[in-house]
């Protein structure tokens, strides 16, 4: 499938939930979210058609996400019935990690390929600050868990925030020299209700190669990836960049999205949204209006013009 650039779009996020174990303070609001009827949400069966029709029409590449995946129920017969759609050559989880102590055997079991996990800081104290809920330790768990059941190699993400972590970003990088590890900062974007307060904690990735200018810019084997990659001299694992806010990616960009009420976004920053799931229980042809969406996809996304998504990050998935 090629949008109306000439990109191809074979990568599909897919959010399952709403639903968090975690407040972090950049993305579930204070008051926290609108739950969603369980009516409105995905059944399994209905993700797993969905998900079938991409494939069907090039999509090779599936991640899930959320809110938090793993507290989603049967989360495991999901992956497993996504594992076995033929042409899914890569599938993918982003989670917390905080039940994946829990989890991460079976995951690997159920066909899931790799882990994105989400990790601010290496501090417990303030673990529990920006996550209000959260453990260091179970995410510690979570991750030892993933590399023992080969869910492997790992990629940590961490979101720069101002004043929180800056100091945080040498600690991240030391981690990768003797670990095939990779760390991927990503700079806050101000997305939902929180968009203001994302907007005063953003800092550039420019201070990660200010801290660290060892690093070596490196090629990246996936031209499509958001990352820039670099590496400290001798390294195991790598560090990457992923900057929407101070340098656009959206050339190479290969995603479209599918939140957890059955709406797809063919950019991240646009409130356009096509219902798939009233299309779906409906009885009608999807796979026509996704392609049509496909071709829509803009350009380019323009934050800087303040144009903000009105959804919480809750329920896109990032
Ligand atoms: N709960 C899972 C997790 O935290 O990994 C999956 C969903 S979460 C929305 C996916 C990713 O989006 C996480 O890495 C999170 O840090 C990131 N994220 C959430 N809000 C963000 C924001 N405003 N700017 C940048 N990244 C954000
Ligand atoms: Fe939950 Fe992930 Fe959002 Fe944190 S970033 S509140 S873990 S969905």
């Amino acid at each position: 499938m090629f949008d109306s650039y000439g990109r191809k779009i074979n990568y599909l996020r897919i959010s399952v939930t709403d639903l968090c174990n975690l407040r972090c303070k950049y993305c579930m609001p204070e008051k926290g979210i609108d739950k969603m009827w369980h009516k409105e949400i995905l059944t399994l069966e209905e993700i797993e058609a969905i998900t079938e029709s991409f494939v069907e029409l090039g999509v090779d590449k599936v991640r899930i996400t959320g809110g938090e995946p793993l507290v989603r129920k049967n989360i495991l017969k999901l992956i497993d019935g996504i594992g076995k759609i033929g042409g899914v050559n890569d599938l993918a989880m982003t989670t917390n990690g905080i039940l994946l102590k829990d989890y991460a055997k079976d995951l690997k079991n159920a066909g899931l390929n790799r882990l994105n996990i989400s990790l601010d800081t290496l501090n417990e104290e303030k673990y529990s600050q920006i996550t209000k809920v959260g453990k260091l330790k179970d995410v510690l768990q979570g991750i030892e868990a993933a590399k023992k059941s080969g869910l492997t190699p790992i990629k940590l993400n961490v979101v720069l925030i101002k004043d929180f972590n800056e100091n945080e970003i040498e600690d991240f990088i030391n981690l990768t020299k003797y670990e095939d590890i990779e760390i991927r900062f990503i700079e806050l974007m101000p997305i939902g209700t929180l968009k203001h307060w994302s907007s005063n904690k953003y800092i550039s990735n420019d201070t990660v190669l200010e801290k660290m200018p060892e690093l070596i810019e490196i090629e990246s084997a996936d031209i499509s990836s958001p990352a820039r990659y670099y590496k400290l001299p001798n390294a195991k694992g790598k560090v990457g960049l992923i900057n929407p806010i101070s340098c656009k990616f959206c050339e190479n960009c290969n995603r479209i999205r599918l939140t957890a009420d059955g709406k797809l976004k063919s950019c991240l920053h646009s409130n356009a949204e096509v219902d798939l799931k009233k299309l779906l229980r409906e009885g009608k042809d999807i796979k026509t209006v996704i392609t049509d969406t496909i071709k829509s996809k803009p350009k380019e996304h323009e934050l800087e013009n303040g144009n903000y998504i009105n959804r919480e990050m809750t329920a896109i998935g990032g």
